[in-house]
């Protein structure tokens, strides 16, 4: 079937799952309409869900307007964000796991209570205060997924500290510059870094980190995940496992604002440099527990999986800090979903009897290019819910995640957000929405999105509509700035569309209404006039038969004023031939129109992506111009090396 054919089909909910959905349609539509018509009385009733020492009086302050942007969410209330993840849950499930951590050894796994969490938690807040970290100080954490990485959240927040969290895939050079940006007064690491059988040297790169500039006395606490043999610098690094052994287990939160910042975030650098975002504490975590439960209808027991890295803002909401705030059980895989073998994500299910499952699609398109032998011997029917979130999913993998993952029964939520905005933007709810392949379908409560005319900024009222994507007001989980810099902020969101926040993505609202994400603004191609989005070529490539991947750009030409460029990459054992280009030329064609046939097409082995796999066009684009002297940042990319072979394969075949 085509990928225009299949993305006009809706597939609604069973009749089942709706009578036992948190929210079904009718409840959606009164409660989104409540939302936006009164914020004050609907946020003000949803505020609830935390515990606050002080319950806000102040609900909403908020403003868009250029240059005084300003936004402030429950402003007079107090609360503590690991109290409300830990400590007003012990009465009612101290004894329930709170993490089920699966290590990248498929034979070791470790549960953890809610009691053993705050012990733990407890434990390192009084080591980090102990080491002379304070409230509005920042901490830089460069983790495995280890059971640690969330207590070092949990604990930064106990004490009100603000952590940073960088990748442990990052160069020690990318370290350095963000524990340089925010000052961090303290690094939390471990010796080495299990993924995929092979130990990554974290230890080792901190050194080589903390060698730049002024950082040589940063204080760094090393937990010891392998045992490996690292060197420690005296005085300056730490035993974890000392240093614990002798922690009282009392530690009082700290009193928080609302408004105080929890932590400290940058965006993944697909565009360019990366953005450092700041997320305060209370509509932060606001935000990251309603969306849990709503978004994935997740139900007291259910064991629910996310299987981000904390590196990226999904880890952040959607491993630690919604599903902690719910009092749920969250999963935190350490692996790859290829090792041992690319049956790894199923063989976790089936053993934690997962319930609610979210991923990315460059996962699902991995995955599904290795066959279905690798999902067949699993048992998947304890799955409920599946989501998926980072780019648009063709509606090619969406079929497969229906098919082959969810047997049919499960509805997919395609969940479209950003580091940005804290969690979930727009999103189907799975009792609610009849889902269509591709479609990230509709707002959220609270959520007003809104479709511009790209050059006169004029907002399009027709249902139908395509432009950049927009947002007319701001709900609580929002960024409040980038760390240090709020003329970058105002000038990044609030500058180009004055009085809107502007997401950078380009966007097509259907008939439905439905929301159609169809790529970066600044990957958007104009062939002789006719505006396309990469996200529609790139499906219909996908949507052959012999094609995994495949990433589309424009390039400059001489008559159209911009070409269609493709990269792709084939199946598993398929064979890159001169033949198939012609094939896939018509291919394209044949699905979108002659507007959209393919100008050139590459053979792309690998694709350049960034740690959270997303595709990085404008390197693409850089390659497809012949321009490639000025890659701009490319510390973010998960395997610099593709970079090259794309190069060498460009100026050798052209
Ligand atoms: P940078 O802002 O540094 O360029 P980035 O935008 O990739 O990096 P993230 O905040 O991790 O950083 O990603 C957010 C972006 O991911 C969105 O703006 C959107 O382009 C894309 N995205 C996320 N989820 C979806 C989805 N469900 N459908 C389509 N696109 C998505
Ligand atoms: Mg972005």
């Amino acid at each position: 079937m085509s990928s225009q054919a299949t993305a006009d089909k809706t597939y609604a909910p069973s009749e089942e799952f709706v009578s036992n959905a948190h929210i079904d349609a009718a409840k959606y539509q009164e409660m989104y309409a409540a939302s936006v018509n009164d914020p004050e009385a609907f946020w003000a009733e949803q505020m609830t869900r935390l515990s606050w020492t002080k319950t806000p009086t102040k609900i909403k302050n908020t403003t868009f307007a250029h240059p005084d942007v300003s936004i402030k969410w429950f402003e007079d209330g107090e609360l503590n964000v690991s109290a409300n993840c830990i400590d007003r849950h012990l009465e009612t499930r101290g004894d329930q796991v709170a993490i089920i951590w699966e290590s990248d050894d498929p034979n070791l796994d470790k549960k953890i209570t809610y009691n053993e969490l705050h012990q733990q938690v407890s434990k390192l807040a009084n080591v980090m205060k102990g080491m002379g970290v304070k409230k509005g100080d920042r901490v830089v954490l460069y983790l495995p997924m280890i059971p640690e990485a969330a207590y070092s959240m949990l604990a930064c927040a106990r004490i009100g500290a603000i952590h940073s969290i960088v990748f442990a895939g990052f160069s020690p050079e990318a370290l350095a510059a963000r524990v340089e940006g925010c000052g961090a007064s303290l690094v939390i690491t471990a010796d080495e870094a299990p993924r995929g059988g092979r130990n990554t040297p974290l230890k080792t790169n901190v050194d080589a980190a903390l060698a730049h500039g002024d950082l040589g006395s940063t204080p760094v606490l090393v937990v010891e995940r392998t045992g490996g043999d690292v060197p420690m610098v005296d005085g300056r690094d730490h035993s974890y496992a000392a240093l614990m052994a002798d922690a009282s287990a009392d530690c009082a939160p700290e009193v928080m604002n609302s408004e105080d910042p929890l932590f400290i975030l940058y965006t993944s650098g697909s565009t360019g440099q990366p953005k450092g975002v700041e997320h305060c504490s209370g509509g932060y975590l606001l935000w990251a527990a309603m969306t849990q439960e709503y978004v994935f209808d997740y139900h007291e027991g259910d064991i629910y999986w996310c299987t981000a890295d904390v590196g990226w803002v999904t880890g952040h909401s959607y491993i630690v800090y919604g599903p902690l705030a719910n009092g749920a059980t969250t999963v935190m895989f350490e692996g790859v979903p290829t090792y041992p073998d690319a049956g790894r994500f199923w063989a976790v299910c089936e053993k934690h009897k997962v319930n609610q499952f979210y991923t990315a699609p460059t996962a699902i398109r991995a995955l599904m290019a290795r066959g279905n032998e690798f999902v067949e011997n699993y048992d998947l029917s304890d799955l409920k819910v599946l989501g998926t979130v980072g780019e648009p999913i063709n509606p090619e993998a969406w079929n497969w995640y229906n098919d082959v993952i969810g047997k049919g029964k499960c509805p997919i939520v395609d969940t479209w957000w950003q580091t940005e905005t804290g969690g979930h933007l727009l999103t189907p709810l799975p009792g609610a929405t009849a889902t269509k392949p591709g479609s990230a379908t509709t707002p959220f409560f609270g959520v007003q999105p809104v479709i511009l005319e790209p050059t006169t900024g004029e907002e399009i009222h027709e249902t139908e509509a395509e432009g950049v994507l927009c947002m007319k007001d701001s709900w609580p989980g929002q960024m409040r700035t980038v760390y240090g810099d709020h003329e970058r902020f105002v000038a990044t969101y609030f500058a180009d569309y004055k009085g809107y926040y502007f997401t950078g993505d380009g966007c097509r609202r259907d008939a439905d209404g439905y929301y159609w994400i169809t790529g970066r603004v600044d990957d958007v191609i104009n062939v002789s006039g006719h505006r396309m989005g990469t996200a529609e070529v790139e499906s219909a490539l996908v949507a052959h038969a012999k094609v995994s991947e495949a990433a589309v750009v424009g390039f400059p030409h001489d008559i159209k004023g911009q070409g269609i460029y493709c990269y792709v990459t084939l199946m598993d054992g398929e064979e890159y031939t001169d033949e198939l280009k012609v094939e896939l030329r018509n291919w394209v064609r044949q699905e979108i129109g002659p507007i959209a046939s393919p100008d050139h097409i590459q053979w792309a082995p690998g694709l350049p992506k960034t740690r959270s796999g997303k595709i990085m066009r404008r390197i693409l684009r850089k390659i497809a111009e012949d321009d490639f002297g000025a890659l701009g940042d490319t510390s973010t990319l998960a395997d610099p090396s593709v970079v090259d072979d794309l190069i060498d394969n460009r100026m050798t075949k052209g």
